[in-house]
């Protein structure tokens, strides 16, 4: 696929658009990675409108809110689906934990990455064995990080590609889709969190106007990716 041909055709898209094009045709080898934010439940409506039986997963980094796991059951509920949850591998958590504490990803930079490698990247790479595309629901006004990325994209670090149908969506337009259509949400947004994660890195939005203030906020703004959507040229470290 050449990539800025592709995303030239897909630019003036609908979101439902893009999906029926990449999902049509990919049908076994295309998912939705959803970590039940207020995007990917629009994303899950949308995907399972067009295949009911698309492979959807989330990454259970054992840190979750409580808020999070609830939601969890309630959209298997909402949509009648079950989706695939992947764990941390257990033998690396505990020698991690082991030497270096529960919390130690406050301590360095060094430590937060191991941690998300852990906890998130290397599930994730079990989670897309045999997919070509993954699904996400990355906006571009979400953070410095994701300004330059394209709707559809190669991945580096998994080696498919990345398809963000949400990505020119503002905040509002989100919101209007998920009212609109009853979609089950996390109520933590209600209090004030607009990107929700794992819970000892995320907390209620402090900077105005910037979405994904409230994770790891006491990193530069330049590092605050896990290393699941890292822009291209910056390293998972
Ligand atoms: S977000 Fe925090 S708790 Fe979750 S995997 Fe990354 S460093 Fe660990």
């Amino acid at each position: 696929m050449e990539i800025e041909k592709e995303n030239q055709i897909i630019s003036n898209l609908l979101a439902e658009q893009i999906l029926e094009r990449y999902i049509s045709s990919n049908k076994g080898k295309i998912a939705l990675a959803t970590s039940f934010s207020i995007e990917d439940q629009v994303l899950t409506d949308l995907v399972l409108k067009i295949d009911p039986n698309i492979k959807i997963f989330t990454l259970d980094t054992g840190r979750l809110y409580s808020e999070t796991h609830q939601l969890i059951d309630r959209t298997n509920e909402h949509f009648d689906i079950k989706v695939d949850i992947y764990y941390p591998n257990n033998f690396a958590l505990e020698k991690f934990v082991k030497e270096k504490g529960s919390n130690s990803f406050y301590e360095s930079l060094e430590n937060r990455k191991q941690c998300c490698d852990i906890r998130k990247i290397e599930p994730l790479k079990r989670a897309l064995k045999g997919i070509d595309i993954w699904i996400a629901g990355l906006r571009k006004e979400q953070s410095l990080t994701r300004t330059n990325l394209k709707i559809i994209d190669k991945d580096l670090l998994n080696e498919n590609l990345k398809l963000y149908p949400l990505l020119n969506w503002t905040e509002d337009e989100v919101w209007e889709y998920i009212k609109k259509n009853n979609i089950p949400y996390n109520p933590l947004y209600n209090k004030g969190f607009s990107s929700i994660g794992c819970a000892p890195c995320t907390r209620a939005v402090t900077v105005a106007g910037d979405i994904r203030s409230g994770r790891w906020w006491w990193e530069n703004p330049e590092t605050k990716e896990c290393g699941l959507h890292l822009p291209k040229g910056v390293s998972n470290g």
